[in-house]
């Protein structure tokens, strides 16, 4: 059991309920024989939640899946239809690390559709926050296509749903690696800001500091690259120093996070060195820099299913502002100059408030600067090192 801090002092603090969506046919999606990104990580992702001692204030819910218009705000049409027909008929490969199967296209539609069932909840009055159980992940996928385990790009899809309803919107990226997919739909996009912590240079070879938007959407991305081995303390540095002050200068209508855990020190793709406690000590400053009821938490990567398992309990926890550690919070030194340059980086543009009426071209608009995904990454990408 996770040593927790909130306990007995549950009862002082005000009622809240954390949404968790989560769909039988994410259990369908296959990636393929012996693949990390395998159905046995949503056991570890239900067993954290149950350790999270959030007990009763959890409450479940199926989402919808995605419609045709939803997706197509984001995805190029053309890949939608290859992808369902591929499905179709048994399955396919996208790339070295992406397959799918039979199932995998009522998974991605529901994945897809999970953000914006859970949007609407929460705008209901339904729940304090939400988290999301879902795979296949989301954040690498691209307009036209997939890539690094992701079909669809279910954090965009609801962030241009939002936003296209005249929401503001921040997307806070944890997971260690870069997301490509979300920097490239909104790189000119004024009405999302997205912010990356990520390890560099690694998978996918985006996400440098220099790369902070384009036209409209310039300054709406703010990328930390963080050297291997970067741990809890550089994490609360960044939070601290650069993405709480320019979240809070954004001033987002909804908070959405790319959840994923392969940051965590134990994760076999990846050299971070977070513990759970650092998890949920993220989860807590950004749940609490979201307006009430308006953050929503996504599955993204995490393959140590023991980490995965103690990082969604802090997580789940932080998220609704209580305090479970099932691992002692981290500091190892390591990349606090990544955090400094990155800072110097911003030198002048933290502040910056929303941009000058206000909307930016649409998701799918053209003059995506993001090459990048096809500049390659660290040998073996997305896979375990001892593939
Ligand atoms: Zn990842």
């Amino acid at each position: 059991m996770p040593h927790s801090h909130s306990g007995g002092a549950d009862r002082y603090r005000r009622d809240v309920t954390l949404l968790v969506g989560t769909h039988p046919s994410f259990l369908d999606h296959s990636a393929g024989e012996g693949h990390p990104e395998r159905p046995a990580r949503l056991a570890a992702v239900a067993r954290g939640l149950e350790s999270s001692g959030l007990g009763g204030e959890i409450r479940h819910f199926t989402p919808r899946p995605a419609t045709r218009a939803e997706l197509v705000a984001v995805h190029d049409p053309a890949y939608l239809d290859a992808l369902e027909e591929a499905a179709g008929r048994g399955g396919g490969r996208i790339d070295a690390d992406t397959a799918f199967g039979a199932g995998s296209w009522g998974a991605a539609l529901h994945a897809a559709g999970a953000g914006l069932d859970a949007v609407q909840r929460l705008a209901d009055g339904e729940g304090t926050a939400a988290f999301l159980a879902l795979r296949p992940p989301g954040h690498h996928a691209r307009p036209a296509t997939g890539m690094g385990f992701c079909l669809l790009n279910n954090v965009a899809v609801t962030a241009a749903a939002l936003a296209s309803a005249g929401q503001r919107v921040c997307i806070v990226d944890w997971d260690a690696h870069h997301g490509n997919g979300t920097q490239e739909i909104f790189y000119d996009d004024a009405r999302i800001l997205y912010v990356s912590l990520h390890q560099c240079p690694f998978y996918p070879g985006t996400g440098g500091r220099t790369e902070v938007g384009a036209g409209p959407g310039a300054w709406a991305t703010l990328n930390i690259p963080l050297p291997p081995g970067s741990a809890g303390d550089a994490y609360r540095m960044a939070l601290a120093d650069l993405v709480l002050p320019r979240i809070a200068a954004f001033g987002p209508d909804w908070l959405l996070v790319s959840a994923g855990f392969d940051a965590h020190r134990d994760d076999p793709l990846c050299d971070l060195g977070l513990s759970a406690g650092d998890f949920g000590d993220l989860a807590r400053a950004i749940g609490a820099a979201a307006p009430p009821g308006r953050c929503v938490a996504f599955l993204e990567g995490g393959y140590d299913l023991v980490a995965l398992e103690r990082s969604v309990a802090a997580c789940a926890a932080g998220l609704v502002g209580a305090t479970v550690v099932p691992e002692d919070p981290t500091s190892m030194g390591l990349g606090l100059d990544a955090v400094a340059a990155a800072c110097r980086r911003w030198e002048g543009h933290v502040l910056a408030g929303p941009a000058p009426g206000g909307a930016g071209r649409s998701a799918g608009g053209a003059g995506r600067s993001t090459d990048g995904a096809t500049r390659g990454g660290a040998p073996g990408g997305h896979y375990p090192r001892r593939a």
